[in-house]
């Protein structure tokens, strides 16, 4: 038996098989090669390859967002057919003798020039696709695969480290849980999983070797502890403890249906965070009065384009459905940072989350932003829908943001397309937006506090480096400060206040907020319960 330690992110108990989880890496380099017939072989049968791909892709997409969707598939199909496209790649693998990887990718990039080149707003916009359906041949000419788990079974994920657009691919059905070398539990790869109530250790002192794969092994949140071939007395010694887990769980369910009230009567509202459309289960599952922080950008990641208006309208609209009134917050677009997607072309950064991200993108490419605006706005004819905007530091940027939100309702008026109405708030999670609190109290409807990044610029800590996690505290009297000055700031002004941030799940903090007189605290599912039991015991 080996055992190792780690900062537990969720305090379950998983028992199951390990997965050795690889990342995708891209390293061929230009080749010479000897035989051009051969090469072309290699070169024909990874297109058919990818041709078969979208053609599983297209059937997938028409399914679950139409017609309309589906058609970049065959759009990209048609281009991996082209003849000019193709003789160009066999006229360089066979005058210049090199490898099919080379050929792929130097020719995708002339064609892209080209297309880039063109008059024409439809071939202009062929650039990006030609570059992505030959980054697809040369994935497969590599023999990578993609970012999915290949396991019929669940199994418990080990990697060197996830990013949240991996998380986001995998089969959550087949995972029992995460184990990570490096990351910090303030990721959000640790927010996924504690959304997704999955035992998850990260920082873990091992060595990820291939020979872990398929080993017997044991995951303890609550002691922090991975144990590869655990021996009989430990095997039952924990799965004792996940019943009794399990139980308590069982326990809590009693709570459905009742209020968040203390005994002296002081009552608070009860909201879940989530990121996938499928999350909307637990959230209805663990009985949260609403959806206080939707975070829309995972709807980005994990994907090689960005989502149409249509698609993002249908999961929204699934979501607001679902909730059947309940108040739903989405959170636009907070891509940056940790949370990467190639096809945005964002340049690399000396200091990402001091950088190019959040609300800064969407006001500088208002066409990304009112795309989303517009499906966010057409969902809300379903149900109750409140919109808020992270990474605020000033009046002017709402300003600013009401501007292109009174367009995007101009102009799905006039195009007679029908849209509901919806609250607007902003998260306060700069200092910076919670020192001028007061003024910008008057711009918006609600606050919600985002704990997380909060806490990272007050103490200059980044919440992605784990060597700092001992520095790393969101209980600083600065931060719990910054929290305060905020609600008073949103009470004077009449708007509610509450925290989306990870620190909202801190029952050690339940009674300081109600004492802060928040209105509202929104929790990975998972929490809802137990925040209630807590709330339920204060007075
Ligand atoms: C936060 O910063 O506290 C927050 C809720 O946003 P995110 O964790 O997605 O950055
Ligand atoms: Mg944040």
């Amino acid at each position: 038996m080996e055992k190792y330690y780690g900062k537990s992110v969720l305090q379950g108990i998983a028992v199951g098989k390990l997965y050795v989880f690889e990342k995708k890496q891209s390293s061929w380099t230009k080749q010479t090669i000897e035989d051009a017939d051969a090469e072309m072989v290699r070169f024909s049968s990874a297109k058919e390859k990818a041709v078969a791909q979208l053609d599983g892709l297209y059937r997938d997409a028409l399914e679950k967002v139409g017609e309309e969707n589906a058609m970049i598939f065959d759009v990209h199909k048609m281009m991996l057919d082209d003849l000019d496209y193709l003789e160009a790649i066999e006229e360089r693998i066979r005058s210049e003798m090199v490898n099919a990887e080379y050929a792929v990718t130097v020719t995708g990039e002339e064609f892209s020039a080209v297309f880039a080149s063109m008059d024409d707003d439809y071939m202009k916009a062929r650039a990006a696709d030609v570059i992505d359906i030959s980054a697809r041949v040369v994935r497969i000419l590599e023999g990578g695969e993609d970012a999915g788990l290949h396991t019929t079974e669940p199994v418990i994920v080990l990697a060197d480290d996830l990013s949240p657009s991996e998380t986001i691919q995998m089969d959550k059905t087949k995972i029992l849980a995460f184990v990570t070398k490096h990351g910090s539990a303030n990721s959000h790869t640790a927010i996924l999983a504690r959304s997704l109530n999955i035992p998850s250790l990260v920082n873990v002192d091992m060595e990820i070797l291939k020979e872990y794969h398929g080993k017997e092994a044991v995951v303890d949140g609550v002691e922090g502890a991975l144990y590869v071939e655990p021996d009989e007395q430990t095997l039952a010694e924990k799965k004792r403890g996940q019943e009794k887990l399990f139980a308590e769980a069982e326990k809590l369910q009693q709570l459905i249906g009742k209020e968040n009230i203390t005994k002296d009567g002081r009552s608070i509202k009860l909201y879940a965070n989530m990121g996938n459309v499928e999350d909307v289960e637990k959230v209805l599952k663990n009985d949260a009065g609403g959806i206080g922080l939707f975070r829309s950008e995972f709807l980005y990641l994990g994907r090689d384009t960005f989502p149409t208006e249509e698609e993002q309208f249908l999961a929204y609209k699934e979501v607001v459905s679902r909730m059947e009134g309940k108040k739903v917050i989405i959170r636009t677009l907070d891509i940056g940072a940790d949370k990467k997607a190639d096809y945005f072309g964002l340049d690399a950064e000396e200091n990402p989350a001091l950088g190019y991200r959040a609300i800064r993108i969407c006001l500088t490419q208002p066409e990304i932003f009112k795309t989303q605006l517009r499906a966010i706005y057409r969902a809300a004819a379903f149900g109750t829908v409140s919109i808020m905007f992270p990474m605020i530091i000033s009046v002017s940027e709402i300003r600013r943001i009401k501007e292109i939100v009174a367009e995007v309702k101009a102009e799905l008026t006039q195009e007679g397309v029908s849209f509901g109405e919806a609250e607007l708030g902003i998260m306060i999670e700069t200092p910076a937006a919670a020192i001028v609190s007061g003024e910008l109290a008057k711009e918006v409807e609600f606050f919600s506090i985002g704990t997380n990044d909060l806490t990272q610029y007050t103490l200059a800590i980044d919440r992605q480096n784990q060597k700092l996690e001992p520095f790393y505290d969101s209980h600083h009297p600065a931060v719990l400060r910054l929290i305060q000055m905020t609600i008073e700031n949103g009470h004077k002004a009449g708007i509610w206040v509450g925290i989306c941030g990870e620190l909202a799940a801190d029952d050690t903090l339940t009674e300081t907020f109600l004492d802060m007189g928040l209105d509202e605290l929104s929790v990975s599912p998972t929490y809802i319960l137990k925040l209630r039991d807590r709330i339920r015991n204060i007075g």
